[in-house]
């Protein structure tokens, strides 16, 4: 990423963090690419939902304490205030990752991992010589 695209996504994160309050109760980095941002948002919204559905308080939503790429897909971690035996929390972030594995790094397109690959991309932007992509 250079300069203009990093303050572009440090806007949008900000943007993102806005519109769920109950999950951000402290500001976290998104520390990943920003072709995971639709991916993220609706991971986002449907911990919300869970939460309602559960009628958990405010403040034992589940809060977000870092959004990053780890071996190269999405990792999404919260505290856990759910009752026992709910595991909707954990699915919906297992669902945001395994989605990050098909999702272009680029583009957010549709895409998969080469054999021995770490990045997901779509066929228009795969790089002859992969590992070159910096955050
Ligand atoms: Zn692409």
């Amino acid at each position: 990423m250079d300069k203009q695209q990093a303050e572009a996504w440090h806007k949008k994160t900000q943007e993102i963090r806005a519109r769920y309050p109950r999950l951000f109760p402290r500001p976290v980095g998104f520390s990943c690419p920003p072709a995971w941002a639709e991916i993220i948002e609706d991971a986002l919204r449907q911990l919300e939902k869970a939460a309602e559905r559960m009628g958990l308080p405010d403040d034992l939503y589940p809060h977000i304490t870092d959004i990053k790429e780890k071996y190269g897909t999405l990792r999404i971690y919260h505290d856990d205030y759910s009752p026992a035996g709910d595991d909707s929390f954990d699915r919906i972030v297992e669902e945001a990752e395994a989605r990050s594995e098909r999702t272009c790094i680029v583009c957010g397109e549709p895409g998969n991992i080469s054999e021995g690959g770490l990045w997901c991309y779509c066929d228009a932007h795969r790089p002859a010589v992969e590992n070159d992509f910096v955050l």
